[in-house]
């Protein structure tokens, strides 16, 4: 037996080779292994026959083979076909570059194949399917079988082998919580529950291992939280300010009338940085209802009261756009920015005049990514740090700009509708502002939920529109095609040269999280500024874009979101004056993908959006439709879990009456459960 501290090189058929692709997956001892949970879970189905297949699905066939062609050449690839024949009815199956398969099958034999079936012309084919022998199909026929997170070189199934190992060979700590807290919360122990997430007999399984783990998670973010209360109870105000002529004139000079919902913001924002202690307030508005201008004035106040104040976007995409937005102003409206940009992705030149300028103080305002917040730079007076569209700021970022010098004002913006309840427990002391209305003056954005059969007439749209000098968003879940998924998913990179066929006098071009941070830039700065006229991307550009010019955007495997997610997509488009169109392709049409996806028709209002999706979804939906990426929880998802949450609060309030400190021998475990979490949790910089 061996502790969880154990590397995984300990386990029985990883070597070397395997370690090292593990490490980057950063899994180094089994701890790491057993915390690397599956993204999803593929439930075999039982085998069909060839008459029984059908286009479009993924199956498993069971079919004699009665030819074999190649493999022949085709270009860089290597084609074997196999011919399943029954009856009158044929299925042909093609393997790319997998010559050896063809030792594999005998003609006359029966094999089983699962894959995604096409129609090509009259034909239904089966394109790269998996080959499986019978007994080996069996065996994953009865449980659902996990799918993990991979990288290059490591299949699922290597995880899987060592996940297993590693399971039967850990020792395991006692379980954390006592007497009748499993009970009263509902939940299964620790150990059961990694063993539910790893090899679930079935789904409801994994359904109670992932609200314990998702339990677990609130219950050690709620408890670091608390730690680290002492920060954000109210500080005093170390940078007062009074309201100069600047932010007035300014917002007078603008062509627009701010809403009633902007306004009323700035009167709470100008308060607070003229009141007696320091802001920590969030800014609930949703796509399209105009925070930056919020973040621009607040931003001008710090400039015009001789501080500096920072603007940190989510990615350096949006950094740059803000750098250009906030520059245009002040080429129209003359305000007294002198802004710098901070992104990893400058040359360390660069970066060096940008750290100077912001240690002289020669910058008021500096634009950037999470650079902003690194040891490196050194600021002069920072009365302000603005975050956009995300909530990954928070005690710890708060704690490092505290060891720079003073405590500057926090101001959050976001499009993510979150209870207050919700609000208040994740942020501790936080004021929050609301911003309901969208600007007057936009058109209602018309929106589909469609099948993937109205590809066609949606192409054809896109020509319409591009002529008329628009642009097309499209958004695909994956990156680019890889061996594991398949064919499900679309991908960025092979839809963009499909389109490409179809649309030939269209410019377009692809983008997705993967590329370097300079080559996303680019592709993206020619979108803004209307080079390219459709963008295929994954949903990297779901946060904050703005381009006005986008009047399309279509979502391919629509089902594969989160409403609230689809909402901020869909929020890339219907922010000029143009009338502007939305296309969610479900690649499932059953009732409930539909019933859930026509929400999206009936209302455009976030809040509403993420109280319907839960209603729906209910709190035993897991991963396919998570809201991913915003808290970054690993598996508890802040709305479909909300009654966790509170669950986990109430435990927390209770430990903490009894013992403040958690120093009572009884509290150990808990202590250490604790600190584990937070050396180990990605989730502390984010909080
Ligand atoms: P978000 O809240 O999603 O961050 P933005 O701040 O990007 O929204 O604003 C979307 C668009 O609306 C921008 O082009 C912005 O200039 C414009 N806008 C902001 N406020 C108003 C207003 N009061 N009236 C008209 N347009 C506005
Ligand atoms: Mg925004």
């Amino acid at each position: 037996m061996s502790n969880l501290n154990t590397p995984v090189e300990n386990l029985k058929g990883v070597g070397e080779k395997t370690a090292k692709l593990f490490e980057k997956l950063r899994i180094h001892s089994y701890d790491d292994l057993l915390n690397h949970f599956p993204a999803d879970y593929i439930d075999y189905s039982e085998p069909v026959s060839v008459t029984d297949v059908k286009e479009g699905e993924i199956s498993t066939v069971r079919g004699c083979v009665s030819r074999l062609t190649g493999p022949v050449k085709a270009g860089r690839y290597s084609v074997l076909t196999v011919y399943l024949k029954e009856g009158l009815h044929i299925l042909e199956v093609t393997f790319f570059n997998q010559p050896y398969i063809k030792k594999m099958i005998k003609p006359g034999g029966f094999y089983l194949f699962r894959g995604k079936v096409v129609q090509k012309g009259a034909k239904l084919v089966m394109v790269s399917p998996k080959l499986f022998k019978e007994d080996e199909y069996r065996e994953l026929l009865k449980c659902p079988v996990p799918k993990y997170p991979l990288t290059a070189g490591l299949s699922s199934k290597t995880v899987q082998k060592a996940v297993k190992a590693a399971l039967t060979d850990t020792e395991w700590d006692e379980e954390i919580f006592t007497g009748s807290i499993l009970n009263d919360a509902g939940i299964i122990s620790h150990k059961d529950a990694v063993y539910g997430i790893h090899l679930p007999e079935d789904h409801d399984d994994i359904l109670k291992a992932r609200k314990r783990l998702a339990f677990e998670e609130f219950f050690n973010f709620i408890m670091l939280l608390r730690k680290n209360r002492s920060l954000s109870v109210s500080l005093p105000n170390e940078y007062k300010m009074i309201e100069t002529a600047d932010t007035k004139r300014f917002s007078e000079a603008l062509p627009f009338k701010m809403t009633s919902g902007q306004k009323k913001t700035w009167d709470q924002i100008k308060d607070d940085l003229s009141g007696d202690y320091c802001m920590n307030r969030l800014v609930q508005g949703d796509v399209g209802s105009g925070k930056t201008l919020i973040a621009v004035l607040a931003l001008l106040m710090t400039a015009a009261n001789g501080y500096q104040g920072a603007l940190m976007a989510p990615t350096e995409v949006l950094a740059v756009q803000h750098f250009k937005t906030i520059s245009d102003y002040i080429k129209k409206y003359g305000i007294c920015f002198r802004p710098v940009l901070l992104i990893g992705s400058m040359k360390a030149a660069d970066k060096r005049e940008a750290y100077a300028k912001i240690a002289s103080g020669e910058a008021n305002l500096i634009i950037g990514t999470h650079a902003l917040i690194q040891e490196k730079v050194v600021y002069k007076d920072l009365a302000l740090v603005v975050t956009d569209e995300q909530h990954r700021f928070g005690v710890r970022q708060r704690e490092a700009l505290a060891e720079k010098g003073g405590q500057p004002h926090i101001l959050v913006m976001s499009a993510t509708p979150i209870p207050r309840t919700l609000a208040i427990i994740l942020y501790g002391d936080l004021q929050l502002s609301a911003i309901h209305e969208l600007p007057g003056g936009r058109k209602p954005i018309k929106n589909c939920v469609v099948g993937t059969s109205y590809r066609p007439s949606a192409y054809k749209f896109f020509g319409e529109q591009i002529s008329q000098g628009r642009q097309v968003y499209v958004i695909c879940p994956k990156t680019e095609s890889d061996e594991e998924d398949e064919g499900e998913l679309e991908n960025a990179a092979d839809y963009a040269n499909r389109l490409r066929d179809i649309l030939p006098n269209a410019r377009i071009e692809y983008l997705h999280g993967k590329m370097k941070p300079d080559v996303k830039n680019d592709i993206m700065n020619r979108f803004a500024a209307g080079d390219t006229d459709i963008l295929v991307s994954t949903t990297v550009i779901e946060v904050g874009i703005n381009v006005p010019n986008a009047t399309v955007m279509m979502v391919e495997n629509a089902e594969r979101f989160g409403l609230a997610q689809l909402h901020q997509l869909r929020g890339r488009v219907g922010r000029g004056e143009h009338q502007s169109y939305c296309i969610f392709v479900s690649s499932k049409e059953d009732d409930t993908t539909m019933e859930r996806l026509k929400i999206l028709n009936d209302t455009n209002d976030g809040f509403k959006i993420a109280s319907e999706d839960l209603r729906l979804r209910g709190p035993g939906e897991f991963f396919g439709v998570r809201q991913s990426g915003e808290f970054a929880f690993r598996i508890a998802d802040i709305y479909s879990d909300s009654e966790l949450l509170e669950k986990a609060n109430e435990v927390c309030d209770k430990l903490l009456g009894d013992d403040p400190g958690l120093s009572k021998p009884e509290n150990a475990l808990i202590r250490k459960s604790i600190e584990e979490y937070a050396a180990r949790s990605e989730l502390l910089q984010s909080i």
